[in-house]
């Protein structure tokens, strides 16, 4: 008994430990602040088809700390998923997004363009979350089709009728899922056949060894022959090397997104990017 509660004083004083919390306890607080001081910015990838042509991008969030400069999704995402900010971070995210495809859908040059968006399992489990969808599309005016919501297959576990409903909900208004990651969670074949999904998104992990390690080719071709058979495109995150891209290629994957093509960009610099696309359409998109 001594020892035990011996143990969890001193684990109590650990002076990592307690740093670590106050680093938590400073990050919400902070959180909140870019909340109302509007310090979020979406970066733009890339999605490139198989005729090498860009068809839309995926938006990526970007914290623009006024003293610790850009700050990475991976480092507040998971603390925004815990204190439940993500639902109003993701609200804004789904403003932000139909207000740049409305930008798109206004210009002949990009008209086609679809915009993909990360959803959290808590943003797209709340009961407000398909209207609050409506509204954006409603309220931005545009067309319903070009927006693509990213689902990961943790969400799935716990939920699955309801991620079903809420899915037909909107996929009956023309909206898209992507589910992204796929391959790293444990979703079942019988879950894939039972959602409406338009995309797999191959897990860039997959692809990060295509071209050295055999298994991983073997899993890559596994899930675009699976995903054809089941009606859904593919698209591969993470494509860095020409070998990758030539091998997805050569497998019809179809769709392709990953450094080799472009980094995430701010949107001055995509449409920049875009037009010398445009204007030189023998360069790939970023070289
Ligand atoms: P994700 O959705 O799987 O996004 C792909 C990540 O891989 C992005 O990191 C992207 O910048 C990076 N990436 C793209 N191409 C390459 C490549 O060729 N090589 C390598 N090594 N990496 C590449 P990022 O922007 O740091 O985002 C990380 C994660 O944060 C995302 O993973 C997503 O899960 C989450 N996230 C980003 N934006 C949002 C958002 O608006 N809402 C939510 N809920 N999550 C977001
Ligand atoms: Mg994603
Ligand atoms: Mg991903
Ligand atoms: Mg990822």
């Amino acid at each position: 008994q001594a020892k035990k509660a011996g143990r969890n004083t001193l684990r109590f004083f650990d002076p990592l430990m307690q740093e670590t919390i106050n680093m938590r306890v400073d990050l919400e607080r902070e959180l909140k602040k870019a909340i109302e001081q509007k310090q979020f910015e979406l970066y733009y990838q890339v999605q490139m088809n198989s005729a090498g042509q860009p068809s839309g991008a995926e938006a990526l969030i970007r914290w623009r700390h006024p003293e610790r400069g850009i700050i990475s999704p991976i480092q507040f995402i998971p603390v925004a998923e815990e204190t439940g900010l993500i639902t109003q971070i993701g609200e804004w995210v789904l403003n932000q997004a139909c207000l740049q495809l409305q930008a798109w859908q206004l210009d002949q040059a990009s008209k086609d363009f679809s915009l993909a968006i990360n959803v959290s399992a808590k943003q797209f489990l709340q009961p407000d979350f398909a209207n609050q969808v409506k509204n954006s599309i409603r309220s931005f005016h545009i067309d319903n089709t070009k927006l693509k919501l990213e689902l990961t297959e943790s969400m799935l576990i716990d939920n699955i009728e309801y991620v079903i409903h809420t899915m037909n909900t909107l996929g009956e208004i023309g909206i898209q899922f992507s589910l992204d990651d796929f391959g790293t969670g444990y979703s079942s074949l019988q879950y894939l056949k039972m959602l409406p999904l338009s995309q797999l998104k191959i897990d860039q992990s997959f692809v990060r060894d295509l071209a050295t390690d055999n298994s991983n080719k073997t899993i890559v071709l596994t899930i675009i022959t699976m995903a054809h058979s089941l009606g859904l495109n593919v698209i591969a995150e993470g494509v860095e090397t020409d070998e990758q891209l030539q091998l997805l290629n050569a497998h019809g994957c179809g769709n392709y997104q990953g450094y080799y093509f472009s980094e995430p960009l701010s949107i001055n610099e995509f449409n920049h990017q875009y037009m010398q696309f445009k204007n030189n359409p023998h360069s790939t998109f970023l070289h």
